[in-house]
């Protein structure tokens, strides 16, 4: 059992546990809420309101939510003089699937962001930003209909983990003579430094997160977006490596874009040589050296030998696609065909800024959702800041939490209550009753406060 400092765990209710590495959901989940400063009071209850509000009349009683109050920030220092106390960790690990609003970064006095701090100290290493349209959202783009990605996000390495060194600095001095004697380098002595570890652990346990989503939501595709042409050893590392997961850990379930191309061309012309099928899948073949040639045509005859059985004769097509893009080509193709991808993996500079791209497309941060997952801990948060210029005035959109709740129920597996919420919003922005954010975009659009939004979510929500 949990303990607490000063904590009391709501008398009704159970734990969400683990058991043989799957979750198992009571149907009266105890679930800790961290309320949040500034506009997270306001976005918190509306939030509250629309889930409970949902379940109950999904389940008609059989499930509901039981919230768990727990601190941080603001609150968290009036009650512990810490901004994140022990007991909030406890919570989060101890219940597994938490909800949380958004919180202050106190300026100065050495604190990292405490969501930062957050996901490492829990080792949340999915970052996971679903991005889709709502109807009516005002949208810079001809198209924002066709958006309708998840991205998934690695959330502790690349050029994020914090290795770096100011210009001129002793330590920076060190690595730029270690790498200019002994490497053979030729850095600039008046180089600042930073490191970008990507690791085999790091990728795989992502990309696996990314695929077992898209199995479990029946999604089309994982793309893998990666700069490997220029950074092979870690960005085209985190491609190689998410390619052979794919394959060792679903091969059953998953095809890769070049085997669909191998089986495809068989299926199209069952004579096809193995080396006219290499030739079809690899431009410039005939141009490249016999020695380069070989290994192409060997990929084929082993594609065929280990996959023709289960995927070939069309089954491919019903099977989840593995495929890669090179990062500047994807922030193209989610502008110009965005509906041909699905679900993204990436590392964690891509990840960033691809998801707020993806998201200034449909409506901006004000409706965008996110989560920070581990191997079974789930933390689901608005993406936005405090706004503390609204805070306490009834006025903001509690869109992004949630939506990010509405992921929350996903996980847990309580679908009808999500799709319930998804709908509501749906029908409330179509009928142009929206908060001063959106209403400032729409024309002839109804300026509503937070708490009446959430109002008439629950009252559109359908039967
Ligand atoms: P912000 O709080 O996200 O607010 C910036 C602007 O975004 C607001 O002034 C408002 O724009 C718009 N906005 C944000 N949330 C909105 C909502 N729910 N509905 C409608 N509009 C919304 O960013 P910030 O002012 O840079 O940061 C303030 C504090 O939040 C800082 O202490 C920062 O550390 C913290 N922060 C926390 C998180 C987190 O907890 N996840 C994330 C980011 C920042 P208009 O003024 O144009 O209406």
């Amino acid at each position: 059992m949990v303990k607490f400092k000063k904590l009391t765990v709501p008398k009704e209710g159970k734990r969400i546990t683990v058991k043989n590495g799957k979750l198992r959901i009571p149907d009266h989940p105890i679930i800790p809420v961290i309320e949040g400063d500034g506009i997270g009071p306001d976005i918190m209850r509306a939030c509250r309101r629309v889930v409970d509000a949902a379940v109950e009349k999904a389940y008609r009683g059989k499930k509901r939510i039981v919230w768990f109050d727990i601190y941080a920030g603001d609150k968290a220092m009036d009650i512990y003089r810490e901004v994140l106390p022990q007991d909030t960790f406890n919570a989060i690990k101890g219940f597994i699937v938490a909800l949380k609003g958004p919180l202050t970064t106190p300026v100065g006095g050495g604190y990292r962001s405490l969501n930062v701090t957050l996901r490492q100290t829990l080792n949340l290493y999915a970052c996971v930003r679903p991005v889709r349209y709502f109807q009516g959202v005002p949208s810079p783009v001809t198209h924002p209909e066709k958006m309708n990605v998840v991205i998934y996000r690695e959330n502790t390495e690349d050029v994020y983990a914090g290795i770096e060194w100011p210009k001129g600095s002793k330590e920076v001095k060190k690595v730029i003579s270690f790498l200019n004697q002994r490497m053979g380098t030729k850095v600039r002595t008046d180089s600042g430094i930073g490191i970008k570890p990507i690791s085999v652990t790091g990728t795989k346990r992502l990309v696996r997160k990314a695929i077992q989503y898209a199995l479990t939501n029946k999604r089309r595709s994982v793309t893998l977006v990666h700069k490997g042409n220029i950074m092979k050893y870690t960005e085209g590392a985190f491609r190689d490596w998410g390619y052979e997961l794919a394959k060792k850990e679903f091969r059953r379930q998953i095809v890769t874009e070049r085997e669909s191309w191998i089986v495809g061309n068989k299926e199209a012309n069952p004579k096809l040589s193995l080396e006219d099928n290499a030739r079809m899948i690899e431009p410039g073949f005939d141009r490249l050296p016999k020695g380069k040639q070989r290994p192409i045509v060997k990929e084929v005859k082993d594609c065929l030998d280990e996959i023709w059985k289960t995927h070939g004769n069309g089954k491919w097509k019903k099977k989840l696609m593995i495929k890669d893009r090179i990062a500047d080509s994807m922030f193209q193709q989610v502008l110009t065909r965005s509906d041909e991808y699905d679900v993204l993996a990436t590392p964690n500079l891509n990840g960033d800024y691809l998801s707020d791209a993806c998201a200034a497309q449909v409506g901006g941060l004000g409706m965008a959702p996110g989560a920070n997952i581990g191997d079974y801990v789930g933390l689901f948060e608005a993406t936005h800041g405090t706004a503390p210029k609204y805070a306490g005035k009834d006025m903001v959109n509690p869109g992004s939490l949630i939506l990010s709740a509405v992921l929350m129920l996903e996980y847990l597996g309580w679908k009808e209550a999500a799709n319930l919420v998804v709908n509501g919003i749906e029908k409330t922005i179509v009928k142009k009753t929206v908060t001063y954010d959106l209403h400032r975009q729409m024309k002839g659009a109804t300026k509503v406060s937070t708490s009446q939004f959430a109002s008439n979510i629950i009252k559109n929500m359908a039967a």
